[in-house]
């Protein structure tokens, strides 16, 4: 039968503070001794008292204005009451009916979705089960570190658009500095509320539900564990699969919550779902309510600069480049950002170089941006690079893309120079000089190596002039190949064929 998916996400996301979220223990325990990075606050010993971090509360709030979202003018914290051995004080501090941010939006390929809330509430400790052994090792580090939490409507039609948000949150998350959100360490993590209901049982308006027919609802079942953004997709094409496989056979779904298995590419019950009823929720009694001014929400609202979807719109205006180009090297901030400087360096350069140049940097920036697509992402995957770790300058990069507008090198001879910048850095020019690699046009040169390579292959010389044209393309490569990439291949192409 056909039903329609609702799929509403819930993300967490780790918080780039420097201290945890009520005390003032680091917050990052990266290669520390489990249980070092704790104190009697975030242990929960009987008469410490929570001292809520300002700079998290700034940050959920960044995340809402980036988002859309009203800011509330006041909010507060609440106990979320469950017993879990990792969370030492038998409850979370989270945030239950006065989020610090509600009603926002953010736009995915499919449309916008709409975001219900986000706030503000602290991370647990964390369990190991050691194999084979019959105890369990608490590690309480983590405990304490300042969580943001958004939730959805459930207005996610496919696992392709609860992809797809999720990346985008995180790129944002990463622009504003917000989160380093990286999904395998844990610093994101995704849960998505999957039901199929019939068709016609829910409307949509702007991305947000707009009449429902309560009565006739099956029930969400809540998917855990998803660790990347191939999981995100992969469980809920599962989940969708199962649900409607049951539904089918007039079986009923169970409200529950299931855990993701990257091995197995399945979802098994971990739980029935708890209702807010079984936490418990009360007003934090340790903590007074907050109070936001919106002078407050007005400087934060300062630290927004450009959002990334504003910087793909700036590159296709100012540089001429098509959208998927833009999104590749968007899709890093380090690499916006290197790309940048790498075009305003090739101008300066080609300006200081070429006296009555006009100012037009779109040819450069397209030159630029191929060569980053096609040749140095290549290495930085084949090494798992970051861009920050780069040897090569965008000064030294942009150089490289201005001897190949100048033609002083070709394609070929390019990959060569930046794969040596690459590995050992170095100025191209220098690179060029010392290798022979400036391209030429030396007609005797050239001349010579052709003659040469006739000599070489007779058999396709004849069968060239018996009309098989595309043999072309193999000498212009073996004359190549001859003068080690230097020579020009219009110069041997027209040579070629005289
Ligand atoms: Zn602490």
């Amino acid at each position: 039968m056909n039903y329609d998916v609702i799929i509403g996400l819930e993300i967490h996301a780790e918080l780039l503070t420097k201290s945890k979220m009520f005390c003032a223990c680091d917050n990052d325990a990266t290669g520390k001794k489990p249980n070092t990075n704790v104190c009697p606050i975030c242990l929960a010993h009987p008469g410490t008292l929570p001292q809520p971090n300002k700079r998290a509360i700034e940050l959920v709030i960044l995340a809402g204005l980036a988002t859309d979202c009203q800011i509330s003018a006041y909010s507060k914290f609440d106990r979320k009451n469950y017993f879990y051995p990792d969370l030492p004080k038998g409850y979370q501090i989270s945030q239950y009916d006065q989020p610090l941010c509600r009603h926002g939006k953010l736009e995915t390929e499919d449309g916008p979705v709409a975001i219900t809330r986000i706030h503000l509430e602290e991370d647990t400790g964390k369990s190991k089960h050691p194999n084979g052994k019959d105890y369990s090792l608490l590690d309480f580090n983590r405990a304490g570190t300042p969580l943001l939490e958004l939730v959805s409507e459930p207005v996610i039609k496919n696992a392709a658009q609860a992809k797809d948000f999720c990346q985008r949150f995180q790129q944002l998350l990463r622009y504003l500095k917000i989160s380093r959100a990286d999904m395998e360490k844990g610093e994101m993590r995704c849960e998505a509320n999957i039901s199929l209901q019939l068709p016609g049982t829910w409307e949509y308006k702007d991305g947000a539900i707009s009449a429902l027919k309560k009565d006739k609802l099956n029930p969400k079942v809540e998917i855990k564990n998803i660790n990347s953004f191939k999981a995100v997709e992969r469980a809920i094409n599962y989940e969708i699969e199962r649900q409607g496989k049951l539904l089918d056979k007039g079986e009923s779904i169970k409200a529950e919550t299931r855990g993701w298995d990257d091995k197995k590419n399945k979802t098994k019950p971990q739980r029935l779902k708890e209702t807010a009823a079984d936490y418990r929720y009360f007003p934090e009694p340790d903590i007074p309510p907050l109070e936001i001014s919106p002078e407050w929400v007005k400087k934060i609202a300062q630290e927004i600069g450009e959002l990334p979807e504003e910087r793909i719109q700036r590159f296709i205006k100012q540089y001429g480049w098509r959208r998927e180009q833009a999104e590749i090297i968007i899709a890093n901030e380090d690499l916006s950002d290197f790309t940048e400087q790498a075009i305003s360096e090739a101008d300066a350069w080609l300006i200081a170089n070429q006296s009555n140049r006009p100012r037009t940097d779109k040819k450069i920036a397209s030159l630029i941006v191929n060569l980053i697509s096609s040749e140095l992402l290549k290495f930085l995957r084949a090494d798992n690079q970051n861009v920050n770790e780069l040897k090569v300058t965008p000064e030294n990069f942009g150089q490289l893309a201005c001897l190949i507008s100048q033609e002083k090198i070709n394609s070929s001879a390019a990959q060569k120079i930046l794969e040596k910048m690459y590995h050992t850095g170095g100025d191209p020019i220098q690179i060029m000089n010392d290798f022979a690699l400036e391209q030429t046009d030396d007609e005797s040169l050239i001349k010579e190596t052709i003659v040469k390579v006739l000599n070489d292959y007779p058999e396709q010389a004849a069968d060239y002039k018996n009309g098989k044209v595309a043999l072309l393309q193999f000498f212009i490569g073996k004359v190549m190949a001859e003068t080690r990439g230097r020579a020009n291949p219009e110069k041997i192409k027209a040579l070629l064929e005289k």
